[in-house]
């Protein structure tokens, strides 16, 4: 990359600079820019549309250079660090007036997509997170460690996985921005990070000792301290002290996990200058303590976004998010990757959600003070790491004088969860006092320009604010005093930017100059003088601004650093401020949309009584959510649901997902009565969605969805499957369906709902004792479907797909055309010889056509129905017996009596209506007379369907 020939000390600055951080891009602070060279300029003139210019083109080959001005900086940080790069920002660490020879640089920020704090950068209701993941070297291990940070809020955490699949579905939970392996980790990684579309970062294999990211916790000395803007950072025994904290955990492999915190710690030292002291100790948790959703099932129930579009709108998220605050959503959001399995944490939970819907008045109130309430959490990450202003501690002021309101309100609450929070609400007074002390209420957002702290809180800094405001008064007191001294009533003092501060005297009056007046200057008709109490008053004067803005940065910084002394109870704060508002905003959305608190017990099965689709109730507009009853128990393990399209079928077995999930996170549920069995996993398989950019078709996405439930689904779990085995030939597709249908049944016992259009399937329940036939009932009505979205027992027995089309406006002749080709089919008489299928009519009479879409059966003539003999007969008679083959006749005779058994069988039929099974889909001639041709009783039955007598 480097082509310079002759190297300035400012290029060699640049290259070491550069040379540390590789990887990143280097934003090298000259002047009042930000400029960036060779192949990084390239990049950002092509990311940024930046112009490329050249730098020392007469010194050797041009360096290609861009530039943007440093006020506009964290805009195109922001932008390249959205694409995923690495950005280091080189800054001047001396102020460049003062600097003897060049000025010294160093790499004050490494800014990558998991370790940003730019407030625009990020989402304030989701979590930024950076995982780390550490492979087990041990060989009896198997365990993949994952360490999960996100340096906004100082949340850290770490637990230990075993399978890919358990990787996986703890990175789908966690969404991270930012992977870190270690070098010789990076083995089949690339598919956890497109999975998750996060940025893999490799490190080198040092980055994977702890105790040496432990050791080097003390030793860290960035330039960025060197300018003030490392706030807080952990020594080598804070860090110590915090991880003894692992010693409690029963670990399964203590290395490993070891090396996921390695990686994390150290990477937040290389690109934060230390680990800023607001990083907790690390949270062990196990995820097996928590329902085990799939990114699958998850991404189909649609729990954080649509299946369609990723819109956060239309998701259940976005139905059950009514916090009013940035913290309260990302802990609902936690909530929500993170249903329970433990019944008594569910029911405290849900305890307390229960409590907030009983006192409105109480939770009316908690909502209003929480909505005043600011982010603690990240306010106290930027102020940590430097970068949070006077502003943000007046907010910090204003956020904990809300926390006495709280306790107060919260009290009368009786409740374990509640009071435990109350409890744990610390309102930090002793910091809203230093900060409302020493800070005016609205303070600038620079830092260094004084106009931040209060007269009366410190006299130095009074008499530098009298000095700089007060300073014309003076002067006009010290002019008076020198006109009285020496009687000279035209003596003046002046100012001006040359000869500073002055006292004139004309030539006339200059005789009554004392002596202690020291001349400066002689004019043609004035001498000005000036005095040592002038001069020292005009150096006060003039360095007072300076001086007063350096010792308000100084108080701030003091007042800084008492809040960054408290960082745990401000978090103990603001951890509790999340919980009340996820809670409470659980209990609105319960007395909202009039939801329940469900019955969370041991005993296994789901027994919902009026259950409602979260989401979909909400989308309604006109129509009202007709709710249904849904029983699942041991004698109702698998419930087949059949229906017409559109009736809802999806919809039902989707919203037993959903009511479930809400009930192990402590939610209420949209039902009128509801008890849930603790489900230890979900899964759902809907619809079909093709995985193109990795290479799978429909069919194999679903199917390889299809594999993991079957290989991972226990008698505990919930399983929803829509529509399986859809993408392939009907008798492919309906195999399977069945086929999986009876391992869940039979093999796994898992509570199953299987909405399915293959009515054949529905015949399971008479062979299988613990299956159960549902169907979403539905009118036809003048050709016209009216969906009743009413759940009913009992198979169904039509699809109803063609009134559905003409719903959904599909043209007429196609609809028309439709009709008869169902007909065609429902008749059953069509082999590959016979194109019965393709048949048209005109008038409910086949017409003769002899087109080329036939030739798809063969190239023969379309049958006819005209009077006489049925066709079979006619074409024995005409059969050339005498010039087939031996072969030829066998096959003819046994396609001969194919046929012949069926007319049989239909005509048998035909004369015992009373025996026709609901579920059968031929259609039967109306008399018990030999039927003229089986297409003849395909149009007598659609002719019949048309009049509107049919539907059933
Ligand atoms: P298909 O077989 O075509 O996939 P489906 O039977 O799965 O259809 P859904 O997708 O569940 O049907 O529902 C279709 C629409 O019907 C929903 O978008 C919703 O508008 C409406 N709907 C479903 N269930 C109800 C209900 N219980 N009350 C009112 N409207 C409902």
């Amino acid at each position: 990359m480097v082509r310079v020939t002759k190297t300035t000390p400012m290029m060699r600055q640049y290259l070491d600079a550069k040379a540390a951080h590789p990887d990143c891009i280097l934003l090298f602070r000259m002047g009042d820019f930000y400029e960036v060279f060779f192949d990084d300029a390239v990049t950002a003139s092509r990311e940024l549309d930046l112009t490329l210019t050249a730098r020392g083109k007469d010194q050797g080959e041009p360096i290609p250079m861009a530039g943007v001005p440093h006020h506009a900086a964290v805009g195109y940080i922001r932008r390249l660090v959205a694409k995923g790069f690495h950005v280091a920002i080189c800054d001047q660490l001396e102020d460049p007036s003062r600097a003897k020879g060049i000025v010294r640089r160093g790499v004050t920020r490494v800014i990558t997509p998991g370790v940003v704090l730019d407030e625009d950068s990020l989402d304030a209701k989701s979590n930024n997170y950076l995982v780390s993941l550490a492979a087990s070297t041990a060989r009896d291990s198997d365990v993949t460690a994952l360490g999960c940070v996100d340096i906004s809020t100082g949340e850290l955490r770490v637990c230990e996985l075993q399978a890919t699949d358990a990787v996986l579905t703890e990175l789908r939970r966690i969404g991270p921005a930012e992977i870190v392996v270690a070098e010789g980790q990076t083995a089949g990684l690339e598919v956890f990070s497109t999975s998750v579309d996060a940025l893999l970062t490799v490190r080198d294999d040092r980055s994977a000792s702890l105790e040496r990211v432990v050791k080097a916790a003390e030793g860290t000395l960035l330039a960025r301290r060197e300018i003030g803007q490392v706030a807080a950072t952990l020594s080598t025994s804070d860090l110590r002290e915090r991880l003894a904290e692992l010693d409690a955990h029963h670990l399964r492999d203590r290395a490993a996990v070891d090396a996921a915190l390695a990686l994390l710690l150290d990477y937040l030292m290389a690109t934060q200058g230390g680990i800023p002291r607001h990083v907790g100790a690390p949270t062990v948790y196990r995820s097996e303590d928590f329902v085990v959703l799939d990114p699958a099932s998850a991404a189909n129930l649609e729990i954080f976004e649509t299946l369609m579009g990723g819109k956060r709108r239309g998701s259940l998220f976005a139905v059950i998010d009514e916090t009013v605050s940035a913290a309260g959503a990302r802990r609902l959001r936690t909530w929500l990757s993170y249903p329970l399995i433990d019944v008594p944490t569910i029911r405290r939970r849900q305890g307390a959600v229960t409590t907030l819907v009983d006192h409105l008045a109480v939770r009316e109130s908690l909502r209003e003070e929480l909505g005043r309430a600011s982010d603690i959490q990240r306010l106290c990450s930027r102020l940590t790491a430097g970068q949070g202003n006077a502003r943000d501690l007046v907010t910090l002021r204003t956020t904990l004088a809300v926390v006495p309101t709280l306790r107060d309100l919260l009290d009368p609450l009786e409740d374990d969860l509640v009071a435990e929070l109350r409890a744990g609400l610390d309102p930090c007074d002793d910091l809203g006092a230093a900060i409302g002390a020493a800070i005016i209420d609205e303070p600038p957002i620079a830092l260094t320009e004084g106009g931040l702290i209060r007269r009366g809180y410190n006299a130095d800094l009074d008499e530098l604010i009298a000095l700089t405001t007060d300073s014309k008064q003076w002067l006009l007191e010290f002019e008076a005093a020198e006109r009285q001294s020496t009687g000279v009533q035209s003596l003046k003092v002046k100012h001006n930017k040359v000869f500073g501060y002055y006292i004139e005297v004309t030539r006339a009056n200059l005789e009554a100059v004392p002596d202690h007046y020291i001349r400066k200057q002689t004019l043609a008709n004035a001498e000005r003088f000036f005095t040592p109490e002038l001069k020292e008053r005009e150096e006060e004067i003039l360095t007072a601004a300076e001086r007063r803005a350096a010792l308000e940065y100084r108080i701030f910084e003091e007042v800084r650093a008492l809040v960054l002394a408290e960082l745990a109870r401000l978090r103990g704060t603001a951890e509790r401020l999340a919980d009340l508002d996820a809670l409470a905003a659980l209990a609105h959305l319960s007395a909202r949309r009039d939801y329940c608190a469900p019955e969370v017990t041991e005993e296994a099965g789901i027994e919902i009584t009026a259950g409602r689709h979260p989401v979909v109730e909400t989308m309604l507009a006109a129509e009202r959510f007709v709710p249904n009853d849904i029983v699942l128990d041991d004698q109702s393990r698998l419930l087949i649901i059949t229906g017409p399209n559109m009736a809802g079928k999806s919809t039902v077995i989707r919203q037993v997902a959903l009511i479930a999930l809400l009930a192990q996170i402590g939610s209420h549920v949209p039902a009128r009565r509801a008890r849930v069995g603790v489900v230890d996993q979900i899964f759902s398989r809907v619809g079909a969605s093709d995985n193109l950019a990795r290479g799978q078709s429909t069919f194999m996405v679903e199917m390889t969805e299809a594999a993991h439930i079957l290989a991972n689904a226990t008698d505990r779990s919930l399983v929803v499957l829509d529509e399986i085995g859809r993408g392939t030939a009907t008798y492919d597709g309906l195999s399977i369906a069945w086929a999986v249908a009876e391992f869940l049944h039979d093999e796994l016992g898992a509570f199953t709902l299987f909405a399915t259009h293959y009515h054949e399937v529905t015949t399971l329940a008479r062979v299988k004792e613990r299956v159960r036939n549902f169907n979403i009932a539905a009118k036809e009505w003048n050709e016209e479907i009216i969906f009743l979205h009413k759940l009913v027992e009992g198979p169904a027995n039509r699809s109803y797909g063609i009134q559905v089309a003409r719903l959904a406006g599909v043209p007429e002749p196609v609809v028309k055309r439709a009709r008869e080709v169902l007909a065609n089919l429902e008749s059953q008489d069509y082999t590959d010889e016979d194109p019965t299928i393709a048949r048209e009519y005109d008038g409910g009479v086949p017409v003769v056509r002899k087109s080329p879409q036939l030739l798809l059966f063969g190239d023969r003539s379309p049958p006819t129905s005209e009077p006489g003999p049925p066709r079979i007969l006619r074409e024995i008679a005409t059969m050339p017996v005498d010039t087939l083959s031996p072969l030829e006749a066998l096959n003819l005779l046994y396609g001969l009596q194919k046929r012949a058994r069926k007319l049989v069988r239909d005509s048998e039929r035909a004369v015992r209506p009373s025996t026709r099974s609901a579920s059968s889909r031929t259609r039967r001639p109306e008399s018990g007379a030999w039927p003229s041709s089986p297409l003849a009783v395909a149009v007598t039955e659609a002719g019949r369907r048309r009049a509107g007598g049919g539907g059933q």
